[in-house]
């Protein structure tokens, strides 16, 4: 298929369950951003702050920037005037931070949250979670708004498991927002699904699935 039609019958099925696309562009050019860019689509992903500073410098000022790597919290500033949407929100240090460089504008960030059986050193847990957002309770951020969660699940053809980790997911964006921003409409986005488990994140109720080799390929 071309990727014309690659990227009309994905936008069309992740639609359909009233979700969105982020076209996850790490590693390729930027034509191919601008051939997705003319076929209509604005969010795009990345998760190098180099890469994504070079890209924003280069194409359309309308484009939704979405960081989805894991940020240091030294690159916070860096990021804070190029991103539309931080998936990797995974620390209270961080989002300190990025409250801190925000320049007065809004920083949207997602919690992420480690739903993997596989070992990483980021993400959050329900009780990390928690007292994150305890600490943020009694201390509000200024600028940095909290809209939702994003999560990866384990890398495998088990699909009930993953479909249980995006279960799981879908909990704790539920306990979070009836917890903490029960009275906050923009608290809304579960991130989760990316190609090789797309589907099952889509039935599990994500509402942004980040898509990269399914749409442009194998990355080198
Ligand atoms: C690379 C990446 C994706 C896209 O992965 P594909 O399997 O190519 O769709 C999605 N989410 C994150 C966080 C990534 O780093």
């Amino acid at each position: 298929m071309s990727l014309n039609d690659t990227y009309v019958s994905l936008s069309r099925e992740i639609a359909a369950s009233g979700a969105r696309m982020v076209a996850v562009t790490k590693t390729h050019s930027v034509e191919v951003i601008q051939s997705l860019y003319d076929l209509g689509h604005r969010d795009f992903g990345e998760n190098r702050v180099a890469e994504l500073a070079e890209k924003h410098a280069a194409l359309p000022k309308d484009i939704n920037w979405h960081f989805i790597g894991h940020l240091q919290t030294k690159k916070a500033k860096n990021v804070v005037p190029l991103a539309h949407l931080i998936h990797s929100g995974d620390s209270l240090k961080l989002l300190r931070e990025l409250d801190k460089r925000a320049g007065g504008n809004s920083v949207d960030v997602l919690l992420q949250y480690h739903i993997a059986v596989e070992e990483s050193k980021y993400g959050l847990t329900r009780s990390t979670g928690v007292e994150l957002l305890d600490d943020v309770s009694r201390h509000p951020l200024r600028n940095v708004r909290i809209l939702g969660v994003m999560g990866m699940a384990t890398y495998t053809d088990d699909r009930d498991l993953v479909a249980e980790e995006f279960r799981t997911l879908h909990e704790i964006y539920s306990e979070v927002k009836e917890t903490y921003f029960e009275d906050n409409p923009m608290f809304t986005e579960i991130s989760m699904g990316m190609s090789g488990d797309y589907r099952i994140a889509l039935d599990q109720g994500s509402t942004l699935v980040r898509i990269g080799s399914l749409l442009l390929g194998e990355r080198q």
